[in-house]
């Protein structure tokens, strides 16, 4: 598809994530590429491929259609849709290290991704230093001149919602002859694009705000070098974890809504983080978009919102904050994120578990809200009551 409107001016985002891979069938003129439930494909006489496509996990028509619009969204050269977020790290770590080298990896990464380091990649001899992002010279003091393969980034990150300075990473990651690679899940490409402030990979849980349902778990990586590109297709492909067809579908609808979605899960999550700072019960709330938190200036200055994501202390302690999580109604207790309806959960013992004990451990007080797109009122008066 054409990437510029007829002005010859390029696409907008919104435009983008509706047409973007997506020419209607030529077929039948259906506006939504078929779900091509398909694993091989008819080849006219011996190497004779449609298309190119010979094998679905090579690659699928509906996968294609995702991977060039997320390629697209992100201002990328290439997209890879993966069987999810963990699957899109692992290809790319895999793609890129070797024994012997080395991460930096931040304070505060998703348990999951600290997993994969620490209980699997440890294994394989590849090393990290987990360090605070926000403080530059600790990163540069971390990088290990010809070991460092990567600086991996989470901004805004899974739990504490801290803030790095894309930009200003890129620049130590690129001294340093390392990969920055960003893990945009929580921000999403409508609100922050790391690939134009510098970054060489993005990557994706399209199972949170990309898929946005709650009903598909994948993953993404997006790059802009094409030989980057090549060499991540090469390992898709060699170690097989893609996305299959139907969840190819269900993501790439999601992404349709992504910018309507976000702007209200931007604007319900800041009323609810404003009436939590307010609140005798909360010590401590983290939100870039409040003037309070100390990443604020550089959450405005490279996102165009502040993201759905709130968490907070509970000023009582663990079981105040563990009571919480099981007392509101219409925030549902649930792991995962990015989701039209509204999840509440406690990351010491759900989805940050695996991190006790180590550098990650989060505070035991701490209480993750994914604010959905509900009614604002009704969602304060569920968390208030919750609150007491
Ligand atoms: N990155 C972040 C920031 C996440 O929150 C998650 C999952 O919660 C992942 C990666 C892993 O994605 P998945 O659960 O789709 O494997």
């Amino acid at each position: 598809m054409t990437k510029a409107n007829r002005s010859g001016e390029p696409l907008g985002f919104s435009s983008l994530a509706i047409h973007a891979g997506q020419e209607p069938d030529p077929l039948t003129g259906a506006v939504v590429p078929p779900i091509y439930q398909v694993s091989t494909y008819k080849q006219d006489g011996v190497g004779g491929l449609r298309g190119g496509y010979e094998y679905s996990r090579s690659a699928n028509p509906t996968r294609t259609a995702l991977e060039e619009c997320l390629a697209a969204i992100e201002a990328g050269r290439r997209g890879l849709a993966f069987a999810s977020g963990l699957a899109a790290e692992d290809c790319l770590l895999r793609s890129v290290c070797a024994p012997g080298d080395h991460v930096v990896i931040p304070s505060d990464a998703y348990g999951g991704t600290f997993r994969l380091f620490g209980k699997v990649y440890q294994r394989w001899g590849v090393e990290w230093t987990a360090v605070d992002l926000a403080d530059l010279a600790a990163v540069r003091a971390a990088v290990r001149p010809g070991k460092t393969r990567a600086i991996w980034v989470e901004t805004p990150s899974n739990p504490l919602l801290g803030v790095s300075d894309i930009a200003a990473l890129a620049g130590i990651a690129r001294e340093a002859g390392a990969l920055l690679v960003v893990d945009n899940t929580f921000a999403t490409p409508y609100l922050q694009q790391p690939l134009t402030l510098g970054a060489d990979v993005v990557v994706h849980s399209t199972t949170k705000y990309i898929g946005g349902h709650s009903d598909v778990v994948g993953g993404a990586l997006v790059v802009a070098d094409p030989e980057l590109g090549e060499r991540l297709a090469f390992h898709q492909n060699a170690m097989g974890a893609v996305a299959g067809p139907f969840d190819a579908w269900l993501t790439l609808r999601g992404i349709k809504t992504l910018s309507v979605r976000m702007d209200r899960h931007c604007a319900n999550a800041e009323a609810v983080a404003r009436m939590l700072e307010a609140h005798p019960k909360v010590s401590e709330v983290y939100y870039p978009g409040l003037e309070s938190h100390p990443g604020h200036e550089i959450a405005a200055k490279q996102m165009r919102g502040f993201g759905g994501m709130v968490s907070f202390r509970h000023a009582e302690g663990e079981n105040a904050a563990v009571e919480v999580c099981g007392r509101t109604r219409l925030f549902i207790l649930g792991e995962s994120l990015g989701g039209v309806e509204s999840l509440i959960e406690h990351p010491g013992r759900m989805t940050h578990a695996s991190a006790a004990g180590s550098p990650l451990e989060v505070p035991a007080d701490l209480v993750r809200l994914s604010v959905g797109i509900e009614e604002i009122d009704d969602l304060l008066a569920d968390l208030g009551r919750a609150l007491g």
